[in-house]
């Protein structure tokens, strides 16, 4: 495999781990971070630390971009352009609105380079193995060129066309997640209430038709009040709340996810946003 000069921008939960994969893969990495102590652990796996945004697109082939919020996405974004140009690629994994990724692209092309929006399901682990499913739109020539650090984060890639149709992905799965946790963390309450064994629940879980991974990673957690953060509570707000917007935007009722809405906005409010997203389950209990 040809190895990339690849810019990596973002060293939170997922970025970090993303990285390494690809400094592991012998792509050579080249990392920024607004918070310059975040870049230590990829810095220390082989990257070179940069002083900007824009100097890690100069100076890079293509540029992966994993930050919060699509308020953070678009400031990376502006803060990039100087150092984008025709030939260079710059792709954005993290979980935005179809509106915010289209003004990104704007951005990117407008500075004569080409832009993937990649949102990424698959969470801290799945980001450690390599493992993650990267949803990408946008300009298809750069998904062609991009297959080799997709294939070293993630273990499947799908392309779904113009752009923002990967943000609608992402925002649709990460729906249907916030919502199968906020009816296991009522399941898992009312277990306890009627006195039944929240463990011997989890096996029940576990052999029927409803069993997932992720009830499977979560139950053993939150039953034992455990909550470090693989995807922050904050961030499954945002999505929750992009998702409804979504919806809103097609006049389709939402009635399941905007009451797992509410319970995130509650576990929000009290204190929950830099806890696990499974963390809602205080939410539940304290109804
Ligand atoms: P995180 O740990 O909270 O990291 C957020 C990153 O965004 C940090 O590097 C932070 O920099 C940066 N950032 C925030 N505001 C910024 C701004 N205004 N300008 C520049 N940088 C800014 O988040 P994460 O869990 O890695 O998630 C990143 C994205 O992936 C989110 O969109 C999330 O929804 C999505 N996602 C997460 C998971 C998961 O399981 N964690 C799974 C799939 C998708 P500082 O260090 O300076 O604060």
């Amino acid at each position: 495999m040809a190895s990339m000069k690849i810019g990596f921008l973002g060293c939170g939960i997922m970025g970090v781990p993303m990285a390494k994969n690809l400094i592991d893969a012998g792509h050579e990495v080249r990392v920024w971070n607004r918070t310059s102590e975040a870049m230590k652990p990829v810095v220390d796996a082989g990257a070179t630390a940069m002083e900007s945004a824009a100097k890690t697109c100069e100076e890079s082939d293509v540029t992966f971009v994993m930050v919060s919020t699509p308020e953070a996405a678009l400031a990376v974004a502006k803060a990039s352009a100087g150092g984008l140009s025709p030939g260079k690629g710059y792709v954005d994994v993290s979980t935005v609105d179809a509106a915010t990724s289209r003004a990104i692209a704007d951005i990117v092309r407008n500075a004569g380079a080409r832009f993937l929006e990649a949102p990424v399901s698959g969470s801290k682990k799945p980001a450690e193995d390599g493992a993650l499913i990267f949803l990408c739109a946008g300009d298809e020539d750069l998904y062609r060129e991009c297959a080799a650090p997709l294939e070293t984060m993630g273990k499947a890639h799908f392309y779904l066309g113009d752009v923002g149709q990967g943000a609608k992905m992402k925002l649709v799965v990460n729906m249907i997640m916030g919502s199968m946790m906020g009816a296991f963390a009522e399941g898992l309450t009312l277990s306890e209430k009627c006195d039944l064994d929240p463990e011997t629940l989890l096996r029940v879980i576990s052999l029927g038709a409803i069993a997932t991974p992720m009830y499977a990673l979560k139950g053993p957690t939150m039953n034992a009040g455990k909550f470090a953060p693989a995807f922050p509570l904050k961030h499954q707000q945002k999505d929750m709340r992009l998702a409804i917007a979504l919806a809103d935007e097609l006049a389709q009722e939402m009635p399941v996810a905007a009451a797992a809405n509410e319970l995130y906005k509650r576990a929000r409010r009290d204190g929950c946003d830099d806890e696990d997203f499974s963390a809602v389950i205080k939410a539940v209990k304290k109804a």
